[in-house]
């Protein structure tokens, strides 16, 4: 057979040109903002975007505050949502990331036709998150261990799963097993990507696959479920931690409660799908709030790598 003429198909993305991973952005990915122009009251000067009103206790923060704080709420602990890049730069030790596949698009493989066509909102979460895909992928250092690190971004369609976002990571999985790395991956998703159909869903195989064979070189996968993690990501690689952590307040599940609600007949009980429900009921390891991530993040590496390191010269912790 002529092995050199065969060419390992792409479907559903295509990599182009690398390009440099562009800095942080600061995007204020908040609910909306509230209204400040309250008529005839003097509130109406106050420019709008400087504040962000914390949807469990009313209170209003600035913006500034907010972003040195993680975008957690300083009166309660609300923890609002936080693009990927902001997040691997509260995690990561400085200039230690490197990007694995920045340039990798989705394409419109099922020429998708709806309300809109996939390919126009392809065009606009692009241009109005900055982000490629719902993923970002790459090798960085937390504390003393170079780890995989995958984090995904609610920002871009809903950080669904299509053939990108399940590609970057089972490359990031892949490399991570290749370079004996364990796998950290920071999940946000509302699940499998309508518009590419069954080449979403069969993205819970493929990363669940690579996980299996990351697991048989016995190496740690932590998995961080974030608000919210649901769907075909939950029933695939979010779940199958070795260690399952999860930030306060996080709602996660396959099936919606309505949906739930409606097939079972059944009251659910309350607090049903948050992450603190889950811990009560053994499918999550731990609650770790997002201003410790870090610090917990490192110890149970730490650990993890402490076993694996056993017999070996070089000790990562
Ligand atoms: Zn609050």
């Amino acid at each position: 057979m002529d092995t050199t003429s065969f060419v390992k198909k792409n479907i559903g993305f295509e990599n182009v040109e690398p390009a440099l991973t562009p800095p942080p952005v600061k995007t204020t990915s908040l609910p909306r903002k509230p209204k400040l122009s309250g008529g005839k009251s003097r509130k109406k000067e106050i420019p709008e975007g400087l504040w962000a009103k914390c949807p469990t206790c009313a209170a209003m923060i600035f913006d500034k505050e907010l972003d040195e704080n993680l975008k957690v709420c300083p009166k309660c602990n609300y923890h609002f949502q936080i693009s990927a890049r902001e997040r691997i730069h509260s995690l990561v030790e400085t200039c230690t990331f490197e990007e694995m596949d920045a340039a990798m698009t989705s394409v419109d493989i099922l020429n998708f036709k709806g309300a809109s066509t996939y390919k126009s909102k392809l065009e606009a979460y692009k241009k109005n998150t900055t982000l490629k895909d719902a993923v970002i992928t790459g090798l960085a250092k937390i504390g003393a261990h170079r780890v995989a690190l995958g984090v995904m971004d609610f920002n871009f369609l809903g950080g669904s799963m299509g053939s990108v976002v399940g590609e970057k990571l089972t490359r990031l999985i892949e490399r991570g097993t290749e370079k004996e790395l364990p796998v950290v991956i920071i999940s946000t998703s509302g699940g499998a990507r309508m518009y590419e159909g069954m080449f979403s869903l069969m993205q819970m195989a493929k990363t669940s696959a690579a996980l299996a064979y990351h697991a048989q070189k016995k190496l740690p996968y932590i998995s961080i479920l974030t608000h919210p993690t649901t769907a075909g990501v939950m029933a695939s690689y979010a779940s199958l931690g070795d260690l399952i952590l999860a930030e306060p307040g996080a709602m996660i599940g396959f099936a919606g409660p309505r949906v739930i609600k409606d097939t079972t007949q059944a009251e659910l009980p309350p607090g049903f799908q948050t992450a603190e429900f889950l811990l009560d009921h053994g499918l999550i390891d731990a609650i770790v709030p997002r201003k410790e991530m870090k610090t917990q993040l490192v110890e149970y590496l730490d650990f993890l790598a402490a076993g694996k390191n056993n017999g070996k010269k070089s000790g990562a912790a």
